[in-house]
């Protein structure tokens, strides 16, 4: 077969890959890694694709290399419009920089174009350059057979040849076949002419995995399609070939097709890529109680949009990646509470094997801890970004008196025992319900368990009497003291356990109704704190309170 006529046949007036080579010359990054985040237009940012996409960032910040936005929009029929800018957005919200590629603001580099469907030139050249070497071949099985005719041909092939197994039927065209059908203006999809036999073995390496024995590829798999479109496999090894990659990152469920990805590799002469496939952040599925992979169908948490609408700080999503992407970040956390996680040294061989399952709890306690660190104006500012975008109402609220917000804010936040009572921006606004919303008018909504009525009445009645916002929170439990004195509670803690039935409660318990009137809980912060913010508010909530009791 003359290889040089049938490549010029299948790509006329194409461009050399030397050309290709001298416009795309390697790096000189003095050992900088090269890194690239390549993902797919077809859906949302998935939070594994998100997780490899940070490791990216981190081994190419801490190698003093470079990270790169690839776009692989090769497969136009799933693609969803608006995913990339979302992509793109999420990165620069959790602050992972693009030092190169597709960003929001356009192409940047000297490697591209990244996005794949401006490559298509370049992709035909290295195609041809595959023919012209007797290594790849025209397959029309498409275009001319239905599907049971190409089945049909297959296994003919097999009686004929059993170690042909998987190699496509139109590998044995003739030149003068091939040149019939191109003039009858059949399209044809160019395949590898796959040296793997049944049983052959290869040896991959991985940076996390190591060596590992995986059976050959001996498909005779699709290079350039119908459409002449590159599916992943062949796009992916001519791009992270010219744009000079160092190592592909990329989750464990591409291990399968690593064979095949080497062979391409192999059979262009390209030297191979350093691969880390990552593990796969899991969950149990409960239907059949398997570990999967997290799914955007079944999981909402699986969308990295999902965090910010449901208002976790970057903060702590990045930092509960980092502990599963190195099992020695806790400890360095603990014993480095306030360093940036970037003065982190991220080891790649530190990177587990297992594949983690997705831990809530976990998440939301590194939330906390970073959530209770923050001063009441870091956390009004974040409130309220958060709830300009997803909740307008509380946003106005807050922006209407910041001063007030704040104070809110503040409670029990500087003292010593910071409390770690929210995960999440939107968890401020249930727990501070009462302190910006009117409360309920309904009496089911307060937490009153057997709390005798008619005492409470009385003691709230009193309570409006005695209290004066202004009161320093020493002279306001003292009259919260006397007034219990004189309706009959006791006010000192070991008598009361000694005699409980001679009172009607403890102070305790007359501090609990007013709580419950004003908060609608039996718990809350501190209650002269409350009252001294709520002022005047205090007596309208107490008075509504009774209404509510009178119906
Ligand atoms: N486009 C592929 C995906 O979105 C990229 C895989 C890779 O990183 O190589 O899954």
């Amino acid at each position: 077969m003359d290889y040089e006529k049938l490549a010029d046949l299948l790509y006329p007036n194409t461009k050399s890959p030397e050309y290709y080579e001298k416009m795309y010359p390697k790096r000189n990054l003095n050992g900088g890694l090269v890194t690239r985040f390549a993902p797919s237009p077809t859906g949302y940012l998935h939070i594994g694709n998100f997780f490899s996409a940070f490791i990216d960032r981190l081994i190419a910040s801490n190698s003093k290399g470079v990270f790169y936005f690839r776009l692989e929009d090769t497969d136009k029929k799933r693609e969803i419009e608006g995913t990339a800018d979302v992509a793109l957005g999420i990165l620069k919200e959790y602050g992972i920089d693009i030092d190169e590629g597709l960003t929001l603001k356009g192409q940047k580099g000297e490697y591209g174009p990244y996005i794949q469907s401006q490559r298509l030139e370049i992709y035909r050249t290295y195609a041809k350059e595959l023919v012209k070497r007797g290594l790849a071949f025209p397959c029309f099985c498409e275009q001319t057979n239905s599907l049971e005719q190409i089945k049909e041909n297959r296994k003919q092939m097999l009686q004929e040849n059993e170690e042909l197994e998987h190699k496509d039927v139109c590998r044995n065209l003739s030149l003068d076949e091939i040149e019939k059908n191109l003039e009858q203006g059949k399209s044809f999809a160019l395949r590898l002419k796959s040296k793997g036999k049944k049983d052959d073995k290869i040896i991959t390496h991985d940076l996390i995995g190591g060596e590992r024995e995986m059976p050959a590829n001996c498909k005779d798999v699709v290079l350039i399609k119908n459409n002449k479109i590159p599916p992943y496999c062949f796009a992916h090894a001519v791009d992270d070939h010219l744009m000079r990659t160092s190592v592909v990152v990329r989750g464990n469920e591409w291990l399968a097709s690593l064979p095949a990805h080497l062979e391409i590799f192999d059979a262009l002469g390209f030297e191979r890529v350093n691969y880390i496939h990552t593990p796969l952040i899991c969950k149990i599925d409960e239907e059949t109680g398997n570990k999967r992979k997290m799914s955007k169908r079944k999981d909402p948490e699986a969308d990295m949009r999902y965090f910010k609408a449901n208002g976790f700080p970057k903060e702590a999503v990045l930092e509960y990646l980092l502990t599963l992407a190195n099992s020695n970040y806790e400890i360095w956390r603990l014993n480095n509470p306030n360093e940036s996680y970037k003065n982190f040294n991220f080891k790649i061989e530190k990177i587990g094997n297992s594949n983690p399952l997705f831990d809530m709890a976990k998440l939301c306690d590194i939330s906390k801890n970073i959530i209770a660190n923050f001063t009441a104006e870091q956390v009004y500012d974040k409130v309220c970004d958060y709830s300009k975008e997803f909740d307008v109402e509380f946003y106005e609220i807050l922006k209407s008196d910041k001063n007030y917000a704040i104070s809110v804010f503040s409670i029990d936040r500087n003292g010593e025992k910071k409390r770690k009572d929210f995960a999440k921006y939107s968890d401020f606004k249930e727990y501070f319900k009462f302190m910006f919303y009117e409360n309920s008018k309904n009496i089911q909504d307060y937490e009153l368990d057997n709390i005798n009525l008619k005492n409470l009445r009385e003691v709230l009645e009193v309570y409006l009497n005695i209290f004066d916002f202004n009161d320093d929170k020493q002279i306001w439990f003292d009259k919260i003291k006397n007034m219990a004195l004189n309706l009959g509670y006791c006010i000192d803690n070991k008598e009361y356990k000694k005699n409980p039935t001679a009172y009607k409660g403890n102070v305790a318990d007359v501090c609990t109704m007013i709580r419950i009137a004003i908060t609608q809980r039996k718990t809350s912060p501190d209650l002269w704190t409350i009252c001294n913010i709520l002022k005047n508010k205090t007596t309208n909530k107490i008075n509504n309170f009774l209404n509510i009791l009178k119906n």
